[in-house]
């Protein structure tokens, strides 16, 4: 693939439009009968609903500047009226265990002077070229992808990019509600696909995730096949663990985490 230089980047790397996809209401909305009801209260639909609309702008802003994946919680309640910050706080007490999700507390982090920004990674999608929103990862986790990627570009001619590194525990749960309507406002079924805050290995340092990327958007999104299949993903089987990386999510695996071949983490050791 040709690559650009910086000033053609700069050019083509607009800010990224972010649009929420509108989806069908479920016309079944299950009322809470005490305990956890899998689906939420139609009061708590609305106030999700109305929380995202008003997060909107701030998130758009956010991703132009670079900084949506290191989100404080300052900034995320900063638009909510009360009942809404009260809603995103009850969502954020969740425990995944309740929805079948067996993940460990891996805790929070709060410091992220740390972090290298990687800025400007360019996907060649049909529509042209266009670049990722800006990620984060710490120092050793970043030169570790860095040597993994040099090491794959001398054997296939090809990377991977990082679609998503760290994401700050207000992001986090910020993604967790973003994804609500997707999944029929079921929080059984979007605690299968979204960690929550304290759960990600993208939000832990010392197990710290990477949802990777092919250079041409693939990505998973279509079907998790897509990704599999890649030459890329292949590679990233038999050599990954020489860089310190291993799949978090193989297929059957006992956390109950669907199947996610993009989704790898750092660590010292190759406990999975
Ligand atoms: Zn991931």
């Amino acid at each position: 693939m040709k690559r650009l230089s910086a000033k053609e980047f700069a050019v083509l790397c607009g800010p990224a439009l972010f649009a929420f996809f509108l989806v069908q209401r479920p016309v079944w909305i299950f009322a809470e009968s005490g305990g956890i009801s899998s689906t939420l209260s139609a009061g708590d639909i609305q106030l999700a609903d109305s929380s995202l609309k008003k997060l909107s702008p701030l998130i758009e802003t956010k991703k132009t500047d670079g900084t949506l994946a290191v989100m404080t919680f300052e900034e995320l309640f900063s638009p909510l009226d009360e009942r809404e910050k009260a809603f995103f706080e009850k969502i954020q007490s969740l425990q995944p265990g309740a929805f079948g999700v067996r993940t460990p507390y891996l805790g929070t982090e709060s410091d992220f002077s740390g972090l290298v920004p990687l800025e400007k990674q360019p996907i060649l999608r049909q529509e042209g070229i266009t670049c990722l929103d800006t990620q984060y990862l710490p120092a050793e986790v970043y030169e570790a992808y860095a040597r993994m990627m040099e090491a794959m570009r001398k054997d296939l001619g090809k990377i991977l990019y990082v679609e998503s590194g760290f994401r700050s525990p207000a992001y986090q749960l910020y993604l967790f509600v973003f994804y609500l309507p997707r999944h029929g406002y079921s929080l059984e079924d979007t605690a299968k696909w979204n960690a929550l805050p304290g759960y990600s290995e993208h939000g832990c340092f010392a197990r710290q995730a990477l949802d990777l990327i092919n250079e041409e958007g693939v990505n998973g999104d279509e079907s998790v096949e897509s990704f599999e299949l890649l030459p890329e993903y292949q590679w990233l089987i038999r050599h990954a663990s020489e860089y310190g990386f291993y799949l978090s999510y193989p297929k059957g695996n006992p956390a109950g985490i669907n199947f996610e071949p993009w989704h790898w983490h750092y660590g010292k050791t190759g406990s999975v």
